[in-house]
């Protein structure tokens, strides 16, 4: 295991799906004290909705379906996000359901908190853990990259 510290302002990736959308921006409306205090990365639609409720700077990334999901997956994956609120919607098919299911995996890859959830997302927003330091374990993945694989 790595140890990575994340320091009190965290950069946190935001996405909803469109029966969600209005469950995330009150909870954002609710939560706008805290979420100023971090940096706010969102996939394109939720992210304009946000940025007009919340009048606070959105990076704006693609929309979801066209490749937004995938986008918040790699900044994951490289470290430029900390924290991932993700409310998907479980009663309806997404024309994109396979980078749902990248985005959610790459998360728990990098040890990532995602709230998926009003009340998941209450529960941490409200933790001590989002206004201190922290030191995120990360897997150690040298294995992995230095493994042998077949070749002729
Ligand atoms: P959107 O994308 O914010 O552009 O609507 C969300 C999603 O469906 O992943």
């Amino acid at each position: 295991m790595l140890n990575l510290d994340l320091a009190p302002r965290k950069r946190i990736g935001l996405v909803a799906h469109d029966n969600k959308k209005q469950d995330l921006i009150e909870w954002a409306r609710y939560n706008r004290g805290m979420l100023e205090e971090h940096d706010l990365v969102a996939t394109g639609t939720t992210g304009l909705m946000l940025k007009r409720e919340l009048d606070l700077p959105v990076t704006l990334l693609q929309s979801g379906p066209l490749g937004g999901d995938l986008q918040v997956g790699a900044m994951i994956a490289d470290g430029s996000i900390d924290f991932l609120v993700f409310f998907w919607d479980p009663l309806e098919p997404q024309p994109h359901d396979t980078d749902v299911k990248s985005l959610l995996r790459i998360a728990v890859v990098w040890n990532i908190p995602v709230a998926c959830d009003r009340a998941s997302a209450d529960f941490m927003i409200s933790s001590p853990l989002m206004t201190g330091s922290y030191e995120r374990r990360v897997p150690d993945y040298t294995a992995h990259n230095e493994r042998d694989v077949p070749s002729d």
